[in-house]
């Protein structure tokens, strides 16, 4: 049998049904020299699960000083090593990045060897925008990287995808609120993949309501929509009173509505709210400046026959 590769092949394993494991891991695992593990005894399990007997040695966030010059030694000796963590893919929110990163400053080959991802099955099941997605993982708990974060966040117009631990669930769902606002849409993929996987779809205040009535337990990963353009428009374009205010003036300046409108809409480019013809049906509803006969058809017709924007 042909000899694989000698590299560092990072394979994921399953992150709760055992099924899920693939094909390929389950050889790789078996031909390797080494297998690294975030959990040596959680990880044995695994494997005594699938019978693989293999070497295993620990890697975990604690250890990466001692074992990256070891790992490394064994990979220039013509030894391969797969790097297994304790659930999905190694290097993602998962100790590994230092790892790969070494191995390929010693131009050892790095083989990825994919599999379950919270992150990627949470936002595909999430019926939230999928085109564009950012991974953020798990926010920082340092409060003022926590608020510069959340800042950004909010910001953010692709869906954004996030690592929880349950018990920090809850301030976890406040912070977003206070940062994306009460009615930003959000889903809470939990336990995937597990006997009691389910999905909760709904709004951030809705969201920790939830959690108030049913405290968290298990795994989560949540999937947050993205900043959208409605929201924007929203928070960018004046009020409705502003608008309203603005347009009195105006009129009582003495010009028509359909000017008034017009001058507004021009004013308020940037907003697609206040289209020149929002602004006249507006308009309508203000009590007309004395002296002035602003309903005139003449002028109604000259703001409706050239609506452009609306
Ligand atoms: N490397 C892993 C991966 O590929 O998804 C992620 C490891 S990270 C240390 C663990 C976090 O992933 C958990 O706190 C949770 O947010 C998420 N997670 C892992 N398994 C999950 C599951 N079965 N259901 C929901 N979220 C899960």
């Amino acid at each position: 049998m042909e000899r694989p590769t000698v590299g560092l092949y990072l394979v994921a394993t399953p992150i709760g049904n055992r099924e899920d494991i693939t094909l390929r891991a389950l050889r790789v695992l078996r031909e390797v020299d080494w297998v690294a593990a975030e959990d040596t005894r959680h990880s044995g399990q695994l494997l005594k699960h699938f019978q693989i007997s293999a070497r295993l040695i620990s890697y975990h966030e604690h250890n990466t000083a001692q074992r990256i010059p070891q790992i490394l030694k064994y990979l220039a000796a013509g030894q391969s090593v797969a790097l297994i963590s304790d659930a999905g893919t190694p290097a993602i929110s998962d100790p590994g990045e230092e790892l790969v990163r070494a191995c390929i400053q010693a131009g050892i080959p790095v083989i990825p060897v994919p599999g379950p991802v919270a992150a990627v099955a949470a936002l595909a099941a999430s019926g939230l925008a999928t085109g564009r997605f950012v991974f953020e993982g798990f926010l920082p708990l340092k409060a003022s990287q926590r608020q510069a974060r959340l800042q950004q966040l909010a910001q953010e117009e692709r869906t954004i995808v996030l690592y929880e631990a349950p018990h920090r669930l809850q301030q976890t769902l406040q912070d977003l609120l206070a940062h994306c606002g009460p009615e930003r849409q959000i889903v809470l993929a939990r336990e995937l993949t597990k006997l009691h996987e389910s999905f909760w779809r709904g709004s951030l205040a809705a969201a920790l309501e939830h959690c108030a009535a049913q405290p968290p337990r298990g795994e989560f990963t949540l999937v947050l929509e993205g900043r959208s353009a409605s929201q924007k428009d929203e928070e960018t374009s004046p009020s409705e009173a502003e608008v309203r205010q603005e347009l009195a003036r105006l009129l009582a300046e003495g010009l028509p509505r359909s000017a008034a409108s017009r001058q507004l809409a021009q004013r308020f480019q940037g907003s697609p709210l206040w289209t020149r013809r929002r602004l006249y049906d507006l308009s309508l509803q203000l009590e007309p400046p004395p002296g002035s006969d602003c309903s005139s058809a003449v002028e109604l017709s000259s703001a409706t026959d050239d609506e452009t924007d609306s």
